[in-house]
This record gives C-alpha cells, structure tokens and sequence, in this order.
C-alpha cells in the first residue's frame, strides 16, 4: 500500500509528522513517499503542484496531505498560488465527493458555540459533491442583460447544472456511508424552486431503490441549515450538492468549536481518496510545535478506512484520540483549565501510546 505524503506549508510538516508517527506504530506494511506541494512545490520547483508531486499522487493508494498557503505567496499570479494544488490535485484525480465529519467528543462540548446538550456527542457525516454544480457550470461571466426587467444593464450570471451520472455518482456515496453507519440519509435540496435539486431529488429517489436498508429523507436546504444548528444530532449522513455543501459543512464543523479536531477526505469513483484536516495552514502558529495535529491523525484513520480497507485499523487510532481526550491531554486550541496542556509532538507521541 503506497500512501503519498504531502506536507505543503505552515503547520502542514509539523502535523503530518505526527499522523505518519501513529501510521508507523501499526505494524502495518505501508510505503510512504513525501513531495512538496503548495508554496513549498513552488520554491522547490517553481509550481504549487510540481509533475513529480502529481506523478506520485496519482501512482499512490491514498494521499495524505497536509495544508498549503502562506501570506508570503499572496503577491503570485492566481496560477501559481499553493491553493491552486488542492484545485490541481481534485481535477487531475477525478476526486468528486468529499467526506466531512463533524464528530463533537463530550470531553470537547464546552468548545462548541452551542448548548453542550444540543452537540456533546454529536457525530455526523456530510458529503458534499465536488466538482458540479453552479461552481463549474457554463456558461458564466459579466454580460449585457439580454432581456427581463433590467434588460441592456451589465449583469453577472453563472450557471446551474447536474448531469444525472453526477448525481447517481455522488448518491451511491451518501447510501453506501450511511449504510456504514446509522442507515439514514438526508438529502438536502432546492427542488421548491430549482429545476437542477428537483432533478436531484428525483435521482436520489431512484438511486434509494438499490438501498433499501437505508431510510432516505429529503430536506429543504434553508430547513437543513436551521435544524444543524437546531437539533443537529438528528442527522446521520447528509449528501447534497457543491454549493449547499460548501456553506453546511463549514457551519456543521463550527458546531464542534475546534477546527484542529476536524478530518476530512476527496473520493474519487473507486474510493482513491485525498486526506487533509479541515483546517489550513496556520502560518500564525507555524514553527511553534502548539497546533493540533489531531484533524490530521483522525484524516489517517478515514484513509485507512475509506481508501486502504483497514477499518479495525481506523478504529484503532479513533479510540486512541478518544483516550487522550479522555486522559485530560489538550493542544493550546482546545486547552481549558483543568486539562493537561502539550504540544504537536507530545500529542503524536500519546496518541501513539494508546493505540495499546
Ligand atoms: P487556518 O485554518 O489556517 O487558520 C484559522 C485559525 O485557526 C488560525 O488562528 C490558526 O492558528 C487556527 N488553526 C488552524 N489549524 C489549527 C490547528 N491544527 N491547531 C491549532 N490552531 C489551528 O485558516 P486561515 O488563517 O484563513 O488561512 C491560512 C492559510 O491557509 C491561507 O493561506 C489559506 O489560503 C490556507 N488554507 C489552506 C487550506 C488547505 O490547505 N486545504 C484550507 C483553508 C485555508
């Protein structure tokens, strides 16, 4: 199994050398290859995603990235910019649906905005589609309005649309999560008003039939924003599209108030899959050995699970995490009296101690 590693910029090498440590104490046969990517690929190689970093993404089982981006690269011309790899690294592997869990632990609850009673012990998957959608449609741009009430003024437009293999594609995803987990599936959508999430509904409906251990809900997307701050552990999966999954899967990882807490993963169609935490780079901690590498640890445990077929293995290092939550051991992000304050490597190396 052949994992690539990219580190990319700010806290990127401090956390990925914590989740490679916790790989490493599995006693698993892993080969592990490191490339640079982001604002590192661009001093290495002049390009945010040098070829020989692509070439090793896309040789590798699984990639277990870091996070890119600095305020020193913000003078670059756009294509040049770290951010640009992540844009790179989905298009050239096809990865379509991302993966966000929104996991709160009860030792965490007092972090959340929310009433510790609403979210302690919240756990929720939502999967956003990643490639679709009024982000990608065309066409676009600035134009003279061709006609409608402000018809001759310059208007901006985009355009809305979903192929229906996209949506099968992406559906399949949401069904097959949910029937690892508790066997529900919200599918958020527009259908009241958009003829894009109306077709949606009708392909997620169809694609159920293969499902039907699975109990499928359709939600509004306004009433799905209201109920994940509302009652938010009544969720299991949520699957929708580009845009209602950007905005829900950034508020559903609010909710959990720790942003270094968070994984996530990029799947493409025979579950290949990008791992990075949540979170970016934080130059504004870089260097300092206090960031939280555990969204990072917790990406390897779903790369092990998602895209490498050990889930005893990802379960290990969840229940590992667990434990040091649980002992009383925090980073500075999480810290609150009466726990046990450390640093990036002291946190690698508990996690490492309880895998047991
Ligand atoms: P950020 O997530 O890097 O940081 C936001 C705040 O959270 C900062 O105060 C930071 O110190 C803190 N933080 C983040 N991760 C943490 C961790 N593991 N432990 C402790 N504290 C943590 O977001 P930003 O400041 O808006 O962006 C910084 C850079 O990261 C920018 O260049 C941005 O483009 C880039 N970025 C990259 C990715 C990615 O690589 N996928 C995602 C988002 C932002």
């Amino acid at each position: 199994m052949k994992i690539a590693i990219l580190p990319g910029d700010g806290i990127g090498p401090e956390i990925i050398e914590q989740a490679v440590k916790v790989l490493n104490a599995l006693g698993e046969k892993f080969e592990m290859e490191s490339a640079p990517v982001g604002g590192a690929g661009y001093v290495a190689h002049g390009h945010p995603l040098p070829d020989a970093t692509l070439k090793l993404a896309t040789e590798a089982d699984a990639i277990l990235f870091g996070a890119v981006g600095d305020w020193k690269y913000d003078t670059l011309e756009r294509a040049l910019r770290p951010e640009q790899a992540i844009l790179g690294l989905r298009k050239n592997l096809g990865l379509f649906a991302n993966l966000r869990p929104a996991i709160l632990y009860p030792e965490l609850a007092g972090a959340s905005t929310l009433k510790p009673e609403v979210v302690s012990g919240l756990d929720i998957l939502i999967i956003r589609e990643l490639t679709g959608d009024i982000y990608f449609g065309k066409p676009r741009g600035v134009r003279i309005a061709p006609d409608g009430p402000f018809e001759g003024e310059r208007e901006g437009f985009d355009t809305m649309r979903y192929a229906e293999s996209e949506i099968r594609r992406i559906a399949h995803v949401g069904f097959q999560a949910a029937r690892k987990r508790g066997k529900r599936l919200t599918s958020v959508d527009k259908a009241n008003v958009l003829e894009t999430f109306q077709f949606w509904k009708d392909i997620v409906t169809d694609v159920h039939k293969e499902y039907p251990d699975v109990a499928l809900e359709h939600m509004y997307v306004d009433n799905a924003a209201m109920q994940l701050v509302r009652a938010p552990k009544k969720f299991d999966v949520i699957v929708t599209g580009n845009m209602f999954g950007d905005i829900l899967s950034d508020a559903a990882a609010m909710l959990t108030g720790s942003i270094g807490m968070l994984p996530s993963a990029s799947l493409d169609a025979n579950n290949k899959g990008l791992y990075e935490p949540s979170h970016g780079s934080a130059p504004d901690i870089a260097g300092k050995g206090i960031a939280n590498p555990l969204a990072t640890i917790l990406s390897a445990a779903m790369m092990l699970r998602y895209s490498l077929n050990l889930p005893e293995q990802a379960v290990r290092i969840e229940s590992a995490v667990k434990k040091v939550l649980a002992d009383g051991l925090r980073t500075a992000d999480i810290h609150e009296a009466g726990t046990t304050r450390v640093g990036t490597s002291d946190m690698g190396a508990a996690v490492v101690k309880a895998l047991g």
